[in-house]
């Protein structure tokens, strides 16, 4: 493999466009260093040997063959099923939308399994967003609520202008003129490598986190409350937001996610609302993967809502419903695009359509084709995880196709 020189990595949802990549050595090295982005992109330079392009019931056929299979399961669906984009682009999602809309589908950003994906607090009470510049700029104290982005997004807190000894990117004088006023503060129980690099860590179990956001809440209200051993640490990060004209909380699956999910996810945005009538307060959320804002985009455009949406009544209904897909969807046919291996419901014949093969063996989709890697193999636009639409290169282009056209395809064959 040759050098590849300044691309954007897409190895997490921060997008970062400046990488060099060394493929000098015997292991892919970035720079800015970022393990995790040199194996997304090792990981996509490997995955070719030997594979086929495409197969039926783990045979390998043809794409013409498994794309004709594949139209023939999607037009005799009841309940077709669309889900994935982990690592999907803007055009894969809008193909996807289209397709799902003909077909009358459930689209699913994520997995199909375990709680629901998403939270509707978005959709149904909106968020005070920003950008990374903004954060890094304005905000005088970021507070990281139950996320460790030093391994799930190495140089999210670089970017944000809390690097280790480095100067950052970009906004250097801001970071001056703010200098030591900035502060770092963690909401976790755990000992991770964000929670050392904070100027504060606060601790309670995540069982406690409603309560803790419905305490600030009130606290800030200066409503009566019943004692807690959380007051001290509430009144603390109260005072400190008190203090400041502008403060960010970054946030993700570990508030959002499971039983409970959606209503901590509604406490935070009512919180951010609340404080926001005395000082500007914004929410940075985390996305689980790469691809999961640029499809909330694409839904929120041509659906109306960002997140889990059906398409079976003929118009878009939000799903807000939080038991897992398996039980009680009845969906007989998932096509998953760019998307990781996820159990299905029992009954669900599965067409995945992914630049990463996925399952394991009695696992395989019925069928399979593989996609040129997006950021790799195949350009395109993704959207980073402040909302900012940003392009992707193909630095190794690859022959195959990509989702978007493959999907174009099947849409064209069901019509047709
Ligand atoms: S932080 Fe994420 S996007 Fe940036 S280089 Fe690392 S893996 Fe890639």
């Amino acid at each position: 493999m040759t050098d590849l020189a300044s691309v954007t990595c897409a190895g997490c949802g921060l997008l970062c466009d400046d990488v060099i990549v060394d493929s000098s050595g015997a292991a892919v090295r970035l720079r800015p260093e970022c393990s995790l982005g040199a194996e997304w992109f090792s990981q996509r330079v490997r995955r070719s040997a030997g594979a086929p392009a495409a197969s039926i019931r783990g045979q390998p056929a043809d794409v013409e063959a498994a794309l004709s299979r594949a139209a023939d399961l999607l037009r005799g669906a009841r309940r077709p099923l669309v889900h994935g984009f982990d690592w999907a682009t803007v055009e894969d999602a809008r193909a996807a939308v289209a397709l799902a809309d003909r077909l009358g589908a459930l689209i699913v950003p994520g997995g199909a399994s375990g709680p629901w994906p998403g939270s509707p607090a978005v959709p149904l009470r909106g968020a005070s967003s920003a950008t990374l510049g903004e954060i890094r700029d304005r905000s005088r104290l970021v507070v990281i609520w139950r996320e460790d982005p030093v391994s799930t997004h190495p140089r999210l807190l670089d970017r944000l202008g809390f690097g280790v000894g480095a100067t950052p990117r970009v906004g250097a004088d801001a970071t001056a003129r703010l200098g030591a006023e900035r502060r770092l503060v963690v909401v976790d129980d755990r000992d991770t490598s964000t929670a050392e690099r904070a100027e504060l860590q606060l601790r309670w179990p995540r069982e406690r986190d409603l309560e803790a956001l419905t305490g600030l809440h009130a606290r800030h209200r200066k409503l009566a409350l019943r004692p807690s051993d959380l007051a001290a640490q509430l009144d603390g990060l109260l005072e400190l937001i008190n203090v400041v004209p502008h403060a960010a909380f970054v946030y993700g699956a570990g508030l959002v996610s499971g039983r409970g999910g959606q209503r901590r996810a509604l406490a935070l945005h009512e919180l951010v609302r609340a404080l926001c009538h005395d000082r500007h307060v914004v929410t940075l959320e985390l996305p689980p993967a790469t691809g999961t804002r640029s499809v909330q985009d694409v839904l929120a455009w041509q659906t109306g809502y960002p997140q889990s949406v059906d398409l079976l009544s003929g118009h878009p209904e939000l799903v807000t419903a939080t038991r897992p897909l398996e039980t009680g969807e009845g969906v007989d046919v998932s096509l998953r695009v760019e998307g990781a291996f996820t159990k299905l419901p029992d009954a669900a014949t599965e067409i995945a359509l992914s630049s990463l093969p996925g399952g394991s063996a009695g696992t395989e989709p019925e069928v399979s084709i593989r996609t040129a890697a997006p950021g790799v193999e195949a350009n395109g636009t993704a959207h980073r995880l402040d909302g900012v639409p940003l392009a992707l290169q193909a630095p190794l282009r690859g022959a195959g196709p990509t989702a978007a056209a493959l999907l174009t395809r099947l849409l064209a064959e069901i019509e047709a």
